[in-house]
């Protein structure tokens, strides 16, 4: 009986997997036709100057509307992507679209706003990434002094050598490289003083913990204290109270960005908020 009650407890639990498997695979198969299929579109959040409330320019944001699955939210699709390959794919695209809509800003005669792009790990780490934006740079025509990279702390410290590299190949071409999601990995201030980075963007969670937590301001304070003895110019994500920005600005955190100030917006919706405010 022990080793019956066993066998469909086995049986249950792989069914169970199988399912889970089963939509992975279902959901990476749909994942490899959606650039065909002309199922991904980019959304862009503005970033704002806290002090002044100028917006600065704005973040891409992937966002896939699948017919099979409904939309999927990039927390879910960016790492299967990651995993198949298919991000080198999708993120050059993004990329090119993300440039393209900043040169329409441009010649929109918003000449000073910047364009920031998330580039996971398998991207940066192609040898041949510089290129890869200096194509889209030459092909979209944007300035690439508008053009700032995001890239994450474990980029950063894995294969250091390789990144210092690559990161003096993209400042050369007069890009922008920023850290995101500081504070959750393990990279320190003083690691990033050696680097070509020009950009902390402090992790929404500091942001979000700032309100009931005031060893998180005080952690919040020193960041960006630090971040400007080391030449950095500091971004707060996920800001969504006016408490919080309140603090920010008496901090002097330089830019910030959160649906307290804007929601990531449709190409369409962005250029109408340009509109508005210019
Ligand atoms: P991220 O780069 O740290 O982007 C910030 C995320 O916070 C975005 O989520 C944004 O919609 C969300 N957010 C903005 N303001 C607020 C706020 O006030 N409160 C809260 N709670 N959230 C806010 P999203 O768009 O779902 O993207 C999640 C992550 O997926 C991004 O984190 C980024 O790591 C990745 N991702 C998104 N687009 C791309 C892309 O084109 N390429 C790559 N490689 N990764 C991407
Ligand atoms: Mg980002
Ligand atoms: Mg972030
Ligand atoms: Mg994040």
């Amino acid at each position: 009986h022990a080793k019956s009650n066993g066998g469909s407890q086995y049986r249950f639990y792989s069914k169970e997997l199988n399912a889970s498997i089963k939509r992975m695979v279902d959901m990476e198969a749909s994942l490899r036709r959606a650039l065909e299929e002309n199922e991904f579109y980019v959304v862009y959040q503005p970033q704002t100057d806290i002090a002044s409330g100028r917006t600065i320019g704005a973040e891409a944001l992937v966002r896939w509307n699948s017919k099979a699955h409904g939309r999927v939210s990039p927390a879910d699709f960016i790492p299967l992507a990651e995993q198949s390959g298919l991000i080198l794919k999708l993120g050059q695209w993004v990329l090119e679209e993300a440039c393209r809509e900043a040169k329409r800003w441009e010649q929109a005669g918003w000449t000073s706003l910047k364009i920031s792009v998330n580039v996971s790990a398998k991207q940066f780490k192609q040898p041949d990434f510089a290129d890869v934006v200096k194509d889209i740079l030459k092909d979209t025509g944007l300035d690439p002094r508008k053009l700032c990279i995001e890239i994450t702390e474990s980029v950063v410290i894995d294969k250091l050598m390789f990144t210092l590299k690559m990161l003096d190949e993209l400042v050369a071409l007069g890009v922008e490289i920023s850290i995101d999601d500081f504070g959750t990995g393990y990279s320190s201030l003083s690691l990033l003083r050696q680097l070509p980075i020009s950009v902390i963007k402090i992790d929404q969670s500091f942001i979000a913990e700032m309100v009931e937590v005031q060893s998180v301001r005080s952690v919040v304070a020193a960041m960006i204290t630090m971040s400007h003895h080391l030449g950095k110019t500091v971004v707060a994500e996920g800001i969504e109270s006016e408490q919080q920005m309140a603090w920010l600005r008496e901090m002097g955190c330089d830019n910030g960005q959160g649906y307290f100030i804007d929601k990531p917006l449709t190409a369409e919706l962005m250029r109408a908020r340009l509109k508005n405010i210019s």
